[in-house]
């Protein structure tokens, strides 16, 4: 690896909290977290942002949202657009396997997503990934490949690129919430596979962090951080515990120390 990429690690709340808890989780992790080199995100409900983002200031930990509304506006009852989060989220999720799967999100709908990121200056963290049938049946890094070709022919097809400040996590659906974690290896050939997609659709594949997420723990992240490729974690059920995320945080920091070192030695 010869481009220094950020070592991040993302929080996803999911449905879990309310504005009355929340900060002071966000206010505890972040003083538990405190470890050089990492980018650390929360990505809260949205009515917590502003409790999260009031009980993060002063500190360098982001705020992100879990979901944009494809739209910029309109009669979407309930819905949240992107314009609707600046001051509140620097980032937003897109495509989580769990809107896939209850809100029938496909690829084009998350590619209207990532635009609507773009305009509000949200930062995307496009999730992809497959089911376990899918790898069952050899087609892993297949579906991975189609999610992304689709994605960016939408994104280009909508007059945009996809942008420079995208993030990419590999989440294979069974791994999610389930305990069950992919291989450190099968991980970083998943993330290799998808920078092929990006390079030979003309993106600079390199500069582009890819996450792992599926059962993320303290005790489970080293064999990811210990590739090369995987530059991060996005973690669910563990972002809800201080004590794992302490532990999650400062293991990264460890990577991102030794990366930093090997990328000035070799310069
Ligand atoms: C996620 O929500 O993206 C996730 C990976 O969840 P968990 O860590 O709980 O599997």
């Amino acid at each position: 690896m010869n481009v220094a990429r950020p070592v991040i690690i993302a929080g996803n709340w999911k449905m879990n909290t309310t504005p009355a808890t929340a900060g002071g989780l966000a206010a505890d992790i972040a003083a538990a977290t405190k470890v050089e080199g990492v980018t650390r995100v929360i990505c809260s409900p949205y009515v917590c942002l502003r409790a999260v983002r009031e009980a993060l200031q002063g500190t360098d930990v982001e705020v992100g949202a879990q979901n944009v509304h494809a739209e910029q506006a309109g009669a979407y009852t309930g819905e949240i657009s992107a314009q609707m989060l600046v001051g509140l989220a620097d980032w937003s999720i897109v495509g989580h396997s769990e809107r896939r799967r209850d809100q029938g999100e496909d690829d084009v709908l998350v590619a209207h997503k990532i635009v609507r990121c773009l305009e509000a200056g949200l930062r995307p963290i496009l999730c992809v990934g497959e089911q376990l049938e899918e790898r069952e049946q050899g087609r892993a890094e297949s579906t991975v490949r189609s999610q992304l070709e689709a994605t960016i022919a939408e994104v280009r097809r909508l007059g945009r690129d996809l942008p420079a400040d995208l993030v990419i996590a590999y989440e294979p659906v069974w791994a999610i919430g389930t305990g069950r974690t992919a291989r450190g290896s099968d991980a970083a050939t998943m993330a290799q596979a998808i920078r092929k997609v990006l390079t030979e659709s003309d993106i600079d594949a390199e500069s582009i962090p890819v996450l792992y997420g599926g059962s993320v723990t303290s005790a489970a992240i080293d064999e990811f951080l210990n590739e090369p490729d995987i530059d991060g974690a996005l973690v669910g059920g563990a972002s809800l515990k201080i004590d794992e995320m302490a532990g999650i945080v400062a293991r990264a920091g460890m990577t991102a120390q030794a990366r930093s070192s090997a990328t000035a030695g070799a310069a």
